[in-house]
Parts: structure tokens; C-alpha cells; sequence
């Protein structure tokens, strides 16, 4: 086999497709190659789609038309410490409006539903095709090889769209072999069945109303956290770790996911519901320090291959910033085919876009944030500080209070110390 196209995109995740789609719909002939029998078939995430208006401009309907399941009403993050847990929950009247700030989806037929959109646009797909090298001529980029079958597909440019590991840019020479266990995370995921007049009574939900919890204090003291997302019909609940740190516990993922499953307060919320699959994955973590080379000659970086994700420890993004980036790849090899130049400087409008977009500019704005997420504190010191606190503010005993200025000082003292509260304090202000 050996064909030619005028651009290779290498992944049909979110970011391969919306590449490869805004390449198509200009009237470029793409491959669009996945290792997968078909598009998202071993993809997964926690669960929350946010909002992507770079797909929403080129695919007006794109909301009405994408496999979706529930549109996030009710927000909340729960502090642990696996006797007790605070919990604060925001539900906003226009997140239950159109346009909605987010739903849950599942990346097999949302990812499916999107490459097909992109076939329907005219790209090629090829699937079970995993790229195992890059092709060069006179020194660039100009193909892709594809483990076990004879032969090489050629193009002027090749996008990287391969997530996390992205061989595909490890092999052009843009990022390095290895990674540093301190800017990535592991997410492990179990699919919780359960009828869905279950989960609208438990979560206190309506019509197509979604509730996305985080939680802090749930993971042993390994830095990390939990979330729950409902869909229509099951809940997706897992915890995500920093690599670093899982590996210095001697802990495993999969029985720390099931300590947390066992919490009296997570017991509660799954009870009932039938455990479906588990699934993991690594996410890139660090940042705006993490990105590598986006740009060589022929070849461009998007998504988790350019660690394009955004974890703050507010809100996990990723998915809507590979989608972003794939669109501004595509839009970069539309103009260098006008301008028939696929060197480094001919694909450079890809940067510029990109650093004029929320993508790079929100990455450089929370860029100190992976760093104070490295404080171990967050993770078992401040859920007992934030428990034990709500817990003396309740309690009422028939003896004369202490203010509550003078309760939240007592419980900082007890489980934090007060001047690394400070210090905290400041780095999260410098971070957020
Ligand atoms: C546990 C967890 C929770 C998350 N939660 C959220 C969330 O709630 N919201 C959010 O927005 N993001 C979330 N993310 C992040 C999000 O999943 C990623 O940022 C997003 O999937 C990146 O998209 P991508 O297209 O760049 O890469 P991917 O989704 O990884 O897609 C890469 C594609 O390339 C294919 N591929 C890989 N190597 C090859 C090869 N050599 N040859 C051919 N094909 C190849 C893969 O099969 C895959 O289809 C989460 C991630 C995890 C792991």
C-alpha cells in the first residue's frame, strides 16, 4: 500500500477529527489513520464535554447533532476524610439553558459520530492502522508508516493527533521518548449501570439535567482526586493520580478506586447500580511547561500529543481544548497549501492562532497551578481542616460557642499549622 493525500492526520480522537474535518470541508484530500477497529473504540475520560466554539462556528448544529447524554446543571467538589465530607454544590439556572456549559458523553460513539462526520466531509479513514514511524524526504516530514502493512502513505504535512504518548511526534524529533512522571496522571474509570429514575432522585435531577461532582481526600494521601458524572443511565466515577507521587505509594489505582467506591458517603451514591467497566488512561498534566515543539518542517502537534489539557484543580479540560487545536491545525495546512509552503515557517500560523486562543492563553494563565497541585497537603490536610471545621460549626453542645473566625483558626492550627497556611494561600493565589 502506498497512497498519496494532501495532508495525514494521525489519530481520530477529538483532536484528529476536528483536523481532519476542517481540512475536508475546505476540499482537501485527507487520511484520517487510527490504530483503533473504529474511532474512540478504546478511548476514555471522566465524562464532561465543555464547550467547543471553534466546532460550533464551522458546525452550526453541532450541539442537536452529537451523540450527548446528560447537560450539567449542578457542580460540586466534596472534601473527604473518609469519616466525613463537606460538600458545596453550585446549581446554575443558565447552565440549564442553551447553549449549555457542558454534558456527559461517551468517547466510543462521540468520538465515532465525529470521525464519521469528517468521512461525510470527504476525509479517508483508515482504521486498525497504527503509525509506527514518520517518512522524511530531503530532510522533512513527507509520510507515515503503518505497522505491518508493506508500503507508506505520503503527504506534504502530517498532523500529530495521537494523544498523550504521541509516537508520532516522538519519531519527528519534536518531543522526547520518555516523560517526566511529575507533569502526567494516571485516571482510572469504573461505568456504574443504573436506572435513570435512580439517578434523577439521588442527585435531586430533571429532564436531561447533569450533575458533575469532584473530590478532594479520597485518595489515601496520594495527590490526586475523584469525580462522579451522571449519564442518562449509568454514573461514571474514577479517581485521577499523579504518576509521581501513585508510584512512591507502592499503592495500586484499581484498589484505591475501589477503597473510594467503599466510602460510606460514595457507598451511598452507587448503591443499587451494577459495576459495567473499568477502564485507564494517562493524562498530560503539566502544562504550559509541558508543551513540546509544535511545529516542524511538515508536521504539526495538537491535543494531548502538544499536552494540550488544562487541570487545574478546578475543572479538567482537554477534550475541548484538542478539538480547538485540531480546527487551528486544519485552518494552518489550509493556508500552507495556498501558499504551497509546508516548511516550518509556511506552517507557522498555527502557533500564532493558537497563542491568540483561550488554549495557550489559559494554559500560560494556570501555568503555575500543576506546581501548587504537587502540595501533598491538598490532599488529606485541608478536607480534615474543611471537615473538622464544618463540624464544630454545627455542633451544638449546650456550652457557650467560640466564634467562628476563632473555630476555622483552631481547625487550620490542628491540621494544617497556620503559617503553611499562608504559604498555601499564596501559592493557590499566584496559581488560580
Ligand atoms: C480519566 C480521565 C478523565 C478526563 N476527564 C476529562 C473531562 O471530563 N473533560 C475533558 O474535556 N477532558 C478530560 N480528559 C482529557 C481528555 O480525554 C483528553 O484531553 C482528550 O481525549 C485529548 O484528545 P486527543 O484527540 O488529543 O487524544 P486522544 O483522545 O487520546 O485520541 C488519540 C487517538 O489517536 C489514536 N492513536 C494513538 N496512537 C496511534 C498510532 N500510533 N497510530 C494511529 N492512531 C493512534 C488513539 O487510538 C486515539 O483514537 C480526561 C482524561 C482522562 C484520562
Amino acid at each position: 500500500m502506498s497512497k498519496s493525500y494532501q495532508a495525514i492526520v494521525v489519530g481520530a480522537g477529538p483532536a484528529g477529527s476536528s483536523a481532519a474535518l476542517t481540512m475536508a470541508r475546505a476540499g482537501l484530500d485527507v487520511a484520517l489513520v487510527e490504530r483503533g477497529s473504529f474511532p474512540g473504540e478504546k478511548n476514555m475520560f471522566g465524562g464532561v464535554l465543555h464547550r467547543m466554539p471553534s466546532l460550533e462556528k464551522i458546525f452550526p448544529d453541532f450541539w442537536e447533532r452529537a451523540p450527548l447524554e446528560r447537560h450539567i446543571v449542578k457542580k460540586g467538589v466534596t472534601f473527604m476524610t473518609g469519616e466525613s465530607c463537606f460538600s458545596t454544590t453550585i446549581e446554575a439556572g443558565n447552565y440549564d439553558r442553551p447553549p449549555y456549559n457542558g454534558y456527559t458523553i461517551f468517547r466510543p460513539s462521540f468520538d465515532r459520530w465525529l470521525a464519521d462526520e469528517a468521512v461525510a466531509a470527504g476525509a479517508t479513514l483508515i482504521t486498525r492502522a497504527t503509525v509506527d514511524d514518520v517518512v522524511r524526504k530531503d530532510g522533512r516530514i513527507s509520510g507515515v508508516s503503518i505497522v505491518g502493512r508493506s508500503g507508506q502513505l505520503h503527504a506534504p504535512v502530517v498532523v500529530a493527533a495521537d494523544g498523550v504518548l504521541s509516537f508520532t511526534a516522538q519519531k519527528a524529533g519534536l518531543r522526547k521518548a520518555t516523560f517526566d512522571p511529575a507533569q502526567m496522571a494516571v485516571g482510572v474509570k469504573a461505568l456504574i449501570d443504573m436506572p435513570r429514575e435512580m439517578i434523577d432522585d439521588r442527585f435531586g435531577l430533571v429532564r436531561d439535567q447533569g450533575f458533575a461532582n469532584e473530590f478532594v481526600g479520597c485518595t489515601e494521601g496520594v495527590r490526586g482526586g475523584g469525580f462522579l458524572y451522571t449519564n442518562y443511565d449509568s454514573l461514571s466515577v474514577g479517581l485521577v493520580f499523579h504518576l509521581a507521587s501513585l508510584r512512591t505509594s507502592g499503592k495500586t489505582p484499581y484498589d484505591l478506586l475501589n477503597a473510594f467506591l467503599e466510602q460510606p458517603q460514595m457507598a451511598k451514591m452507587v448503591c443499587g447500580g451494577r459495576l459495567q467497566e473499568y477502564s485507564a488512561h494517562l493524562i498530560p498534566e503539566g502544562g504550559y511547561d509541558m508543551i513540546p515543539e509544535l511545529v516542524g518542517d511538515g508536521i504539526l502537534v495538537t491535543g494531548d500529543a502538544a499536552a494540550f489539557c488544562n487541570a487545574t484543580g478546578l475543572n479538567l479540560e482537554g477534550i475541548n481544548l484538542a478539538s480547538h487545536s485540531g480546527v487551528v491545525a486544519g485552518e494552518a495546512v489550509i493556508a500552507a497549501h495556498r501558499a504551497g509552503d509546508f516548511s516550518r515557517y509556511g506552517l507557522s500560523s498555527y502557533k500564532k492562532m493558537l497563542e491568540e486562543s483561550f488554549v495557550i492563553k489559559d494554559l500560560k494563565l494556570f501555568r503555575n497551578a500543576p506546581h501548587m497541585l504537587h502540595n501533598n497537603r491538598i490532599y488529606q490536610e485541608y478536607p480534615e481542616m474543611m471537615c473538622s471545621f464544618m463540624e464544630n460549626i454545627y455542633k451544638i453542645e449546650g456550652a457557650p460557642k467560640q466564634s467562628v473566625t476563632r473555630q476555622f483558626l483552631k481547625s487550620a492550627k490542628e491540621k494544617v499549622g497556620l503559617g503553611k497556611l499562608l504559604a498555601d494561600g499564596f501559592s493557590a493565589w499566584r496559581s488560580l
